[in-house]
C-alpha cells in the first residue's frame, strides 16, 4: 500500500463524525473512549493489509512422497468485512490442495485465510485469493476452497435474514474433476465448528 496513510488522530476525528451522524452526542462521556477504541479495532480488522501471503510460504517443504495426496484442513474459523458495508461477515472456511512441488504446515493455511480476511472482502474475492496464493506458492495439482459465512449486512439490514448463510467456493485441478475431493471439503460445512485434519 502505497497511499498515504492518515494519522490516528484523523482517522478518531473521523468517527467522532459519525457518531454525530448517527444522532448522538460525540462528547458524551460513554462516548469520550470511543473513537480510540474503534481505532484501535480497526488496526486489527485490518491487519491483513500490512502483511504479504509470500511471508508464510518461506518454510515450505518439498512434497517428496506426499505429491498425490490431499491436505485439507476443515473448519477454519474466520471473520471479514464487507467493502460494500463495512460488516463483518464471518464463518468457516474449507482449505484444501493435491499436493504437487510443495507442502506448508497447516498453522500456515489458518494463517493464510488470516491474512486475506483481515482486509475489506467480498466472499467470493476472498475465496479466489486464498486459491490463487496456494496455487503460487505450492504448484499443487489441484485446490479447492469453500467458505461459508454470516453477513451482518445481511442480518441486521437490508434482507434482515440473520439465519442465512453465504456459501463461496474455487475447485481447480483435481478439484474441479473430482467430485470425491469436493466432498471432503464440504463434510466440513456441519458439525464441530473445531478445526479438523485430512491428510494422505
Ligand atoms: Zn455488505
Amino acid at each position: 500500500m502505497t497511499r498515504e496513510r492518515p494519522s490516528r488522530a484523523e482517522a478518531e476525528a473521523a468517527v467522532r463524525t459519525l457518531l454525530a451522524f448517527s444522532g448522538d452526542d460525540p462528547g458524551r462521556e460513554e462516548l469520550r473512549a470511543t473513537p480510540a477504541r474503534v481505532v484501535e479495532a480497526f488496526e486489527e480488522y485490518f491487519s491483513g493489509y500490512r502483511r504479504e501471503a509470500a511471508e508464510l510460504f518461506r518454510d515450505r517443504m518439498p512434497a517428496g512422497p506426499m505429491r498425490g495426496q490431499p491436505v485439507v484442513l476443515r473448519g477454519i474459523d474466520f471473520a471479514s468485512h464487507c467493502e460494500h458495508h463495512l460488516a463483518p461477515f464471518f464463518g468457516t472456511a474449507q482449505v484444501g490442495f493435491i499436493a504437487g512441488e510443495n507442502l506448508v504446515g497447516l498453522g500456515q493455511l489458518v494463517e493464510l485465510v488470516r491474512i486475506y480476511s483481515r482486509r475489506l472482502q467480498i466472499q467470493e474475492r476472498l475465496t479466489r485469493q486464498i486459491a490463487d496464493a496456494l496455487e503460487a506458492h505450492l504448484a499443487p495439482l489441484g485446490v479447492g476452497v469453500l467458505l461459508e459465512a454470516t453477513h451482518t449486512c445481511a442480518a441486521v439490514r437490508g434482507p434482515c435474514q440473520p439465519r442465512g448463510r453465504f456459501v463461496t467456493a474455487c475447485f481447480r485441478g483435481a478439484f474441479a474433476e473430482d467430485s470425491a475431493l469436493r466432498e471432503l471439503l464440504r463434510s466440513g460445512t456441519t458439525g464441530s465448528s473445531s478445526p479438523s485434519v485430512v491428510c494422505g
